[in-house]
């Protein structure tokens, strides 16, 4: 971006007027950060909007943040501060309305069972988030003999009512975006690309066999329309079969009606010092070292804690087997990252229940980011004043220094250390 105040790339270090053209580092920080959590709002939007649910005052704040972000428009930082505020809020609102169209379209999800084994016979593996995608594949291939098969962010499909009733949506398979390239290329039926995080694929590996839909795109590969799935099942048709694997049962589906079920029993479990504390270990993963922090912190979560997950972070540690307390599951998937919502409707639960404020309760947030949907995510904890909250692996490289001070001082907003470390901290309160 020119700035015309400074003739210079704004931000850039010749950018001779820091402070006064509003391209120095605080602002460009902020205004990044505004970006990325407009893009994360886009995507649950956008979502929505396939579902049928639109809200004024989610376009209406689009236009005024991304307006804001145009040269010379505004040089105030507590604005800018605000308005990254109030993003976190419209994000909210933006994941509560993609929930409603969810649960309306589909039904409240139930805890819920999946294998992780593939059964011989074709197959279809859908990535992504996008459930309408799924729902009108399982539609198009039901009594065909092809079994579909969720990847990543896909897994939380099988809880919902109207998916589950398909019986050809098989398991789930592989683990987060990251392994694609392994995983995919190991998965020798067709593939359905519906969101991010998709990868291009090696040269000569599965790019005859990728498919891709709505937003994403991927050179070479098939890109399908109007949720048009006759190319990608003749496909799944025409490959060998997928071979008999085994796997283990995972759990998903706890949405926060199914987990509020249980509000009588988690408070009992509380009250009588069976439950200690609560995690909630969620977020993007990704590939850069450092990440396996987070599977070390779950594993070393004590026995008297139970763990809330979301995201496709949870693929490092969601096949370990964590028991239960007294029937409470130790391991609770809530589900996709937008279902951050659900998790925020378990908090504000517990708070009422325990008559105090979602900071005062024995939780505490630990969040891996990766992409725009993360940052949004965390601006509408802040917009909520959570405190507290543990980021990692880094800190994010668009936060500037003052910038994540401010965050640290007003949110007490904490960067990972080692899992020993933080859970000392954190249990020590
Ligand atoms: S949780 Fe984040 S990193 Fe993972 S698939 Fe979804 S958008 Fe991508």
């Amino acid at each position: 971006m020119f700035c015309y105040q400074c003739e210079q790339t704004a931000g850039s270090t010749g950018c001779t007027k820091l402070g006064v053209c509003g391209k120095n580092e605080d602002i460009q920080s902020l205004q990044d950060t505004l970006l990325y959590g407009l893009k994360g709002i886009a995507a649950y939007a956008y979502h929505a909007r396939q579902l049928g649910a639109r809200d004024e005052q989610v376009d209406a704040f689009m236009h005024e943040a991304l307006f804001k972000t145009i040269t010379n428009v505004s040089f105030d930082l507590n604005q800018h501060l605000e308005l990254v505020l109030k993003c976190g809020e419209i994000n909210l609102k933006t994941m509560e309305m993609l929930d409603k169209a969810h649960t309306s379209r589909f039904g409240n999800p139930v805890p819920t069972q999946v294998e992780t084994k593939t059964a011989s016979g074709p197959g279809i593996l859908i990535t992504g988030h996008d459930l309408l995608d799924l729902y009108e594949l399982l539609k198009q291939t039901e009594g065909t003999g092809i079994n579909i098969y969720t990847h990543s962010e896909m897994l939380p499909a099988h809880g919902y009512p109207e998916l589950k009733k398909f019986k050809h949506l098989a398991g789930n398979y592989g683990g987060a975006w990251q392994e694609q390239k392994k995983e995919f290329n190991a998965f020798s039926g067709a593939i359905l690309a519906t969101t991010n995080c998709v990868l291009i694929p090696p040269e000569n590996t599965y790019l005859d066999r990728l498919f891709t839909i709505g937003i994403t795109g991927v050179p070479q590969a098939t890109h399908l329309k109007e949720r048009n799935f006759k190319p990608l099942i003749e496909k799944a048709k025409s490959l060998p079969p997928l071979p008999e694997n085994p796997g283990k049962k995972i759990w998903t589906g706890f949405h926060h009606t199914a987990i509020l079920g249980l509000k009588d029993k988690i408070v009992k479990l509380v009250k009588e010092g069976k439950i200690k504390h609560f995690f909630l270990i969620g977020g993007c993963d990704g590939s850069k070292p450092g990440r396996n922090y987070y599977t070390e912190f779950a594993e070393s979560v004590p026995k008297d804690c139970v763990i809330l997950t979301l995201a496709c972070g949870k693929y490092r540690f969601n096949k370990l087997d964590f028991g239960d307390i007294e029937g409470v599951p130790r391991l609770i998937d809530v589900g996709q990252c937008n279902n951050a919502y659900s998790a925020i409707q378990v908090a504000l639960a517990l708070a009422g229940a325990f008559n105090c404020t979602v900071n005062q309760l024995p939780l505490t947030l630990v969040l891996s980011w990766f992409e725009q949907k993360a940052v949004a995510i965390l601006l509408s904890l802040l917009y909520l004043n959570v405190k507290g909250i543990y980021i990692g692996p880094t800190p994010p490289a668009f936060i500037s220094k003052n910038v994540f001070a401010v965050l640290q001082e007003k949110f007490e907003l904490k960067l990972i250390s080692t899992p020993e470390e933080d859970l000392n901290r954190i249990l020590k309160k």
